[in-house]
């Protein structure tokens, strides 16, 4: 094997980044020289990943003490070693999903990409091809991730098994970082982490609003943490409890099939065990997936009546505009405004985030599409494509 092109390929790059003046780039330079180095870290961590299998066959790893292959890449590469092991993971996969091997040696990958494709086509390999179209589409890693857990979930063979392991696996830590700052993670069934998020959510937004209306400017997680501390301390200030999604029919099968909804929405998919169980106390919610289907409401006026708010919530998760996984503090938006006559009906309505909700009401941006698979786009059409 001969390195001399990958050598000089290399030093290319190395003298190309040392005399980089990035402050002589237009807006469209600045963004084509990221999508470039983009590539070339996707290429780099394709090449590791699929090298440092050897590095394991051969032991070459065991000459510098190092305890295993992962061991010996996160000193090598100046990783933590939780991200060695997961390269690790995606290299061993990379050989049984071919589509997942090419998209990821061709640079349209990240490490993160690949092994989180690698995860679930495992769990489902006729899902492979699609998967890697979906990230090579540009989508969020987050967007990825929400796919990715309902081929998972659409893969599981045994219900009951599935939600036992969720139980087997719940666990809380603790500990304090260097900084002395307390610090925790936990990981707990669906049912029980629904309830906590939607206190968690609750509490927040009372904190965040109070904060903002007194000119307080700290993120969200600022007061997310406030709000873990008192709900443990002083109790909810307000009733909530967690929301369960589940298609008629999918209760007594006691499994979802495939388009199938029996999910948490925040969370994904769930098993229809823990569904059944939940079926007691959550708020179950059984609108019509079709618009088409809900009562013929339009009025002029800002009145939501409560079904069209749980619709909009059912059916915009998350920002509505392509590509945006925003998934708090939605807004509803009148395609057509109000103010050009745009009514208060279904039909013209979307839930979008706040930042996406400005660029439309300030910025003259475009609602594009259909009804309800719109999109947002800058006006005239935005800057000209690379
Ligand atoms: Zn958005």
């Amino acid at each position: 094997m001969d390195f001399r092109e990958l050598d000089s390929a290399i030093d290319a790059i190395e003298v190309f980044v040392r005399d980089f003046e990035p402050g002589l780039l237009d807006a469209r330079g600045a963004v084509r020289a990221v999508e470039r180095f983009a590539k070339v870290t996707h290429l780099g961590q394709a090449g590791t990943a699929l090298a440092v299998q050897q590095v394991d066959r051969t032991h070459a790893y065991r000459e510098s003490g190092a305890r295993c292959a992962a061991d010996w890449l996160a000193r090598k590469t100046g990783v933590a070693s939780a991200s060695a092991f997961r390269a690790m993971e995606t290299a061993d996969a990379l050989s049984e999903l071919p589509a997942t091997n090419a998209a990821f040696r061709a640079g349209k990958l990240s490490e993160a990409q690949a092994h989180e494709i690698a995860g679930a086509a495992r769990k489902d390999p006729t899902a492979e091809a699609e998967l890697v179209a979906v990230a090579a589409r540009g989508t969020t890693m987050k967007g990825l991730k929400d796919r990715c857990r309902q081929v998972r979930a659409s893969a599981e063979v045994d219900d009951a098994a599935w939600a036992q392991r969720l139980r087997d696996n719940r666990s809380l830590r603790t500990w304090v970082d260097p900084d002395t700052a307390p610090c925790g993670m936990w990981r707990t069934t669906p049912d029980k982490g629904a309830e906590i998020n939607a206190a968690l959510d609750a509490e927040t937004d009372l904190l965040f609003r109070a904060a903002r209306a007194a000119g307080g400017r700290e993120a969200r997680e600022a007061y997310a943490a406030d709000a873990l501390h008192a709900l443990i301390t002083r109790g909810p200030r307000k009733a909530t409890g967690a929301t369960l999604v589940m298609d008629a029919g999918v209760a007594d099968a006691g499994f979802a099939s495939r388009g199938q909804r029996c999910e948490i929405p925040g969370i994904g998919p769930i098993p229809v065990t823990i569904a059944k169980q939940m079926l007691a106390t959550a708020k179950i919610r059984e609108l019509p997936a079709d618009p088409a289907l809900l009562p013929d409401y339009a009025t002029d006026r800002r009145y939501y009546p409560p079904w069209m708010l749980a619709w909009l919530d059912q059916h915009y998760p998350v920002c509505g505009v392509e590509g945006c996984d925003a998934d708090f503090h939605l807004e509803i938006d009148h395609v057509v405004p109000k103010s050009e006559g745009g009514l208060t009906a279904i039909p013209n309505l979307w839930l979008i985030c706040w930042y996406h909700h400005r660029l439309k009401t300030n910025e003259d941006w475009l609602v594009t599409g259909t009804t309800h698979n719109w999109d947002l786009v800058p006006p005239n059409g935005g800057p000209d494509p690379p």
